[in-house]
């Protein structure tokens, strides 16, 4: 079994961005936060995130707004956003507080500088395969870590348990496409998917975004399939993954830790993303 370690590979890629952004001429890449209420989780995600972009050179800015923050109000700052030339990015932290409609948010931010690609022109670039969409951040670092791994998707199947908008779905998307980089054969499954066990042990690569800990059992696995967990889930006061990791790490060839796994590559992509925007809006 090959561990492949998603913090060492963010990390490469994270300097290269930052010597990247020190070449650049002109004005730094600018990113906006925009976090609604005081969720935990959402507070760290976005201190690691401008964390980030602070040790790579990009012009972060965080708008944090009380939890009774109306959804007009939070229009006419991604209006403001949009608006400002020396921002690039805009991220919305989700999730937002139930009284605000995330679909008029999401379609609100301006497409150039949907950084996380959630917006529905992305999206169908992305399902098109056009080199111009933003792709989502995480999918986006999945398909890098595979490929930096030195793991081929052509031709092979890949399973993706979960079919959220914003993991399985764009993942999906991006795999399939007809392109040497991808070229995979794709089954998405979820809740209602009869024969999961069965579905599962048929991937070459089999990818959990499922959001329930350790759901991933060694039976669902084949031998020698790779592994890639993309949950986050906290039990018992720790960070777990989607797949039992002591487990099915000896049965797979490879496989991703939680955390230090599809987390960092997450993040990675997003300064990717912002990067790739600035440089084509200079
Ligand atoms: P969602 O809750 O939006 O989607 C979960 C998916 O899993 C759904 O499609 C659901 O099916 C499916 N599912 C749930 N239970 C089962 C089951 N028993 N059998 C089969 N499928 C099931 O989650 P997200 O996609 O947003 O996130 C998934 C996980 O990834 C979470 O742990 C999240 O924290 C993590 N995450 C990690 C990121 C990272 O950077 N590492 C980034 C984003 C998310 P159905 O559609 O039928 O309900």
């Amino acid at each position: 079994m090959r561990l492949i370690d998603g913090k060492e590979i963010a990390a490469d890629i994270l300097q290269q961005i930052k010597a990247d952004i020190a070449k650049l001429p002109g004005r730094k890449p600018g990113l906006a936060f925009l976090l609604v209420g005081d969720n935990e989780a959402s507070q760290t995600y976005v201190h690691s995130k401008s964390k980030a972009c602070a040790e790579c050179g990009i012009h972060s800015v965080l708008r944090k707004l009380p939890t009774n923050t109306t959804e007009a109000h939070l229009l006419r700052e991604i209006e403001q956003l949009n608006n400002d030339p020396t921002i690039d990015g805009i991220l919305v932290q989700l999730p937002l507080p139930s009284h605000i409609d995330e679909k008029a948010i999401t379609f609100a931010i301006d497409p150039k500088k949907d950084v996380d690609g959630f917006h529905p022109l992305n999206l169908g670039l992305l399902l098109r395969g056009d080199p111009s969409a933003i792709v989502p951040c995480t999918p986006r670092g999945i398909h890098t870590l595979l490929l930096r791994t030195g793991i081929s998707l052509e031709g092979k199947h890949v399973v993706i348990v979960g079919r959220s908008n914003i993991v399985g779905k764009p993942l999906a998307a991006l795999l399939v496409q007809k392109h040497p980089s991808a070229n995979a054969t794709v089954t998405i499954a979820h809740s209602k998917s009869l024969h999961l066990a069965e579905i599962t042990r048929s991937a070459d690569i089999l990818i959990a975004a499922i959001g329930q800990p350790h759901f991933i059992q060694a039976s669902m696995v084949r031998k020698g399939a790779v592994v890639i967990d993309v949950g986050i889930n906290r039990k018992d006061g720790k960070i777990v993954g989607d797949v039992d990791f002591a487990a099915v790490s000896p049965i797979a060839s490879h496989i991703t830790p939680v955390p230090g796994g599809v987390g960092p590559m997450t993040i990675a992509m997003l300064l990717q993303n912002t990067l790739q925007i600035r440089l084509t809006n200079p």
